[in-house]
């Protein structure tokens, strides 16, 4: 069992690019918690022999519950699963959330996200986020007072308007409060949003892709710069900082979402969808979920997909050992012509060496880090080639 994952459907207002599952009817708050509580006690035999290695609680906005409700939430993973020592126990804040009264109240998490985004106020405000750039500062330098000394920040960029300039005023504010863990997404337009309304009417302007590009290799620059490794393609940590959690869901491994539209799998073939409905959620026993059965095709584009996504690359020989030696060849094959262009690379299992082109793993701290580790050939995406990953995953898909 890799982690639990609890989805916290609240949030005080809507941020105008999100198509999250939330509502902003926080009446509903306790009779969820309780709700929450009956379901992950009765999907306790679903664990029964895993122990319980991170825990997520992520939203919405899970600071829209009280200090006292996120514990009891807690304590119920605890009496119901077997939760491993030293487990990695994460929240997910919001700045202005974050009172000196708020942090006294947290216990149990030594882990903490913030949604920044950004550090420009009159960005903050466009995007409609509810906090200000002094507000997200204090939030987090009262965490480190408090004594926590994990803490992830969620920054976007390409917003409208954003200079790069603007940008890497961002990256500087970001890397002089001393955190731990940088996400990094450029901003998209999710069909629906107010966003996207916006958007058609003319009101604001996609970011170019020159820009982004560019913003998106400032950012691997000077997160280079500042020790953070580079090891998935949205995020980066101080070496031994990286998220377990979202780690867990790259390497294809078990976990367990509790509330409405959070996801699960099991570790080989079947995931599970809670339907994304909260009032059913709070008034029945019985949640239907949506369970979908891999083939093996999808398995081997997953395995694909999220191999590349990481440091760790494509294992090949894990790669051959799920799927065998067919799809294996098939994979190399659709992968020479980037291999030669240097997209891709292929790392020397013995070695410990890259054969060709810089790549996201070619940094002694990364070795030194403890989350890369090569005992096979591994097949890995060049850092030149991140920002055009979705194209080079494409075409390695099953389409024999
Ligand atoms: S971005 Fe976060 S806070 Fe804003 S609406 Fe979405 S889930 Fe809520």
């Amino acid at each position: 069992m890799a982690g639990i994952y609890i989805h916290i459907p609240f949030c005080k207002s809507r941020c105008i690019y999100c198509d999250f599952y939330s509502t902003t009817d926080e009446s509903l708050a306790e009779a969820y918690v309780q709700a929450l509580c009956r379901e992950i006690r009765a999907r306790r035999d679903e664990a029964s022999s895993s122990r319980v290695c991170t825990i997520y609680i992520g939203g919405g906005t899970p600071s829209r519950l009280s200090p006292e409700q996120l514990q009891e939430i807690l304590e119920c993973v605890r009496s119901n699963y077997s939760v491993e020592a030293g487990a990695e126990i994460t929240v997910e804040l919001n700045p202005e959330d974050v009172t000196p009264e708020y942090i006294r109240g947290l216990r149990g998490f030594n882990r903490v996200s913030l949604g920044i985004q950004t550090f420009d106020d009159d960005l903050l405000s466009l995007l409609r986020r509810r906090h200000d750039a002094a507000t997200a500062r204090q939030a987090v330098e009262g965490l480190q007072e408090a004594g926590i000394h994990n803490i992830s920040i969620d920054l976007i960029y390409g917003l409208p308007g954003q200079t790069l300039e603007r940008w890497e005023q961002d990256l500087s504010s970001a890397f002089a409060l001393h955190v731990q863990h940088l996400s990094a997404y450029a901003l998209s337009y999710e069909q629906g949003t107010p966003l996207w309304r916006l958007r058609r009417e003319g009101k604001v302007a996609e970011a170019p892709d020159e820009l982004s590009v560019e913003m998106y290799r400032r950012l691997c620059q000077r997160a280079r710069e500042e020790g953070f490794l580079h090891y998935e393609i949205s995020n980066f940590a101080l070496p031994g900082y990286e998220s377990r959690h979202n780690s867990s869901y790259w390497a294809g491994t078990a976990y367990l979402g509790f509330g409405p539209g959070a996801h699960g799998y099991d570790g080989e073939r079947t995931r599970r969808a809670n339907p994304s409905d909260l009032r059913s959620y709070l008034s029945s026993e019985d949640i239907h979920p949506i369970i979908e059965e891999l083939t093996t095709a999808e398995l081997y584009d997953e395995a694909v997909m999220c191999g590349l996504r990481t440091i760790n690359g494509i294992d090949l020989r894990r790669l051959e050992e799920r799927f065998g030696p067919e799809k294996k060849a098939y994979l190399l094959k659709m992968a020479a012509p980037h291999l030669q262009s240097g997209r891709l690379t292929l790392s020397d299992p013995h070695q410990h060496q890259l054969l060709s082109g810089p790549s996201i793993a070619c940094s002694n701290r990364i070795l030194a880090g403890g989350y890369y580790h090569s005992s096979a050939a591994r097949l890995r995406l060049t850092e030149s080639a991140l920002m055009v990953s979705d194209s080079i995953m494409a075409e390695l898909m099953w389409m024999p």
